[in-house]
């Protein structure tokens, strides 16, 4: 059987400084249905329901702090209408 090989994850960048775990959320708003899965299961309450409409009469989510994403993906596996991702983004602080 073949072997995978591991590639440990890089925690520091090259001053050594450690590296935070952050993403940035990508909301597609005209898929969206408006049911809120997304905004009630975020660990981090980075989502809130616009006041806008999308183009089916949607409330779609809003970002309200995009600081506090961890990019744990919880919101693109729950969405129903694949609207919504989230992408990472290095952060070297502290
Ligand atoms: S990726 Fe995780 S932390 Fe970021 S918005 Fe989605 S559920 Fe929230
Ligand atoms: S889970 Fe998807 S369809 Fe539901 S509100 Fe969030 S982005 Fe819209």
């Amino acid at each position: 059987m073949q072997k995978t090989k591991k590639h440990p994850i890089r925690q520091t960048d090259e001053i050594g400084r450690r590296k935070k775990r952050m993403g940035q959320v990508i909301v597609i708003e005209d898929r969206c249905k408006g049911c809120s899965f997304c905004i009630a299961n975020c660990p981090r309450q980075v989502l809130r329901l616009s006041s806008a409409f999308n183009k089916k009469g949607y409330h779609p989510p809003e970002v309200v702090d995009i600081t506090r994403c961890v990019n744990c993906h919880f919101c693109e596996i729950l969405c129903p209408e694949f609207a919504i991702y989230s992408v990472e983004c290095d952060d070297f602080g502290e």
